[in-house]
């Protein structure tokens, strides 16, 4: 058996977890990092929390007699996706990222690209906007730098806004229509909204939403992460984690 450790997190890891289910050849286990606080039901075994850092992670690897690597994490997750790679090099262990592709400007699309949140909160401007902010919760206290504007934030958890932000949170779990994003567009009155470049279709209404409505995005751009062998479909995993098997068989002499 080839074990495997994905770190996951995104519906692209977990698709790929429904694809080994009874395939006799692997035993995975699903990593998340614990940021909302119900974790879908997960068809294969599944942990959760960090691991302590690069040190951490290598022990967790070592100690668990792991084959192989998956890095299904989101595409801003950069600091586990670095520590991935440095582990793996490290330890000589075989490592394939996933990535999704990230959106891609259209004709249509008013969009101001910018770095990082402390720039998107800049990119808002100095007149009070109703602002649509679809980032998740980690960051928002980047928006305390712009407090006269009035934000919608949505996220999966509820949480408390940071002193200084004015707005209110609304919770839900993508995917997402697009009927319903122009609904909630049009209902909430916005202005402008502040998304990830974080690709994939289960929140890719809104990006499409705000095009029809000709509503300008603040778009951040994915952060740098180390150059791995990559690949951006879950079939793509699979031959990759044949061959590791196939490899890893003959090296055992089964
Ligand atoms: P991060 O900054 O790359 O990771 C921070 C630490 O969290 C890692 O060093 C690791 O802790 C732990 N961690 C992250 N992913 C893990 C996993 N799959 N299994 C176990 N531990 C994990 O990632 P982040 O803090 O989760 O998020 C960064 C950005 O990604 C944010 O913009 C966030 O909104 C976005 N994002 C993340 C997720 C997710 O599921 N993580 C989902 C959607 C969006 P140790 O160093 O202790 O090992």
């Amino acid at each position: 058996m080839t074990k495997i450790l994905i770190l996951g997190g995104t519906t692209e890891a977990s698709a790929l977890a429904r694809q080994l289910v009874g395939d006799e050849r692997f035993e995975p286990l699903l990593s998340f990092a614990g940021r909302t606080q119900n974790i879908p039901m997960q068809p294969v075994p599944h942990r959760v929390g960090g691991f302590g850092g690069i040190e951490g992670l290598r022990d967790f690897l070592k100690e668990g007699e792991f084959t192989a690597l998956i890095d299904v994490t989101h595409p801003f997750a950069a600091q586990m996706s670095g520590h991935a790679a440095t582990v793996a090099e490290m330890l000589k262990l075989p490592l394939l990222r996933f990535e999704r592709a990230a959106w891609q400007k259209q004709v249509g699309d008013n969009w101001l690209e910018v770095a990082d949140m402390d720039a998107a909160a800049g990119a808002l401007g100095e007149k009070k906007k109703r602002v649509f902010l679809t980032i998740g919760r980690l960051e928002v206290g980047s928006f305390q730098a712009a407090p006269q504007h009035d934000y919608l934030i949505r996220a999966i958890d509820d949480f408390a806004l940071p002193a200084g932000i004015n707005g209110r949170v609304i919770t839900a779990r993508g995917p997402f229509t697009l009927a319903d994003e122009l609904d909630l567009l049009r209902t909430e009155s916005i202005d402008i909204v502040v998304s990830k470049n974080s690709g994939g279709a289960a929140t890719e209404s809104k990006i499409r939403a705000a095009r029809d409505l000709g509503i300008a995005i603040v778009m951040v751009e994915r952060p740098w992460l180390p150059k791995v062998a990559t690949v951006d479909t879950v079939g793509s995993v699979m031959d990759w984690l044949g061959d590791v098997h196939t490899s890893s068989s003959a090296r055992r002499g089964e």
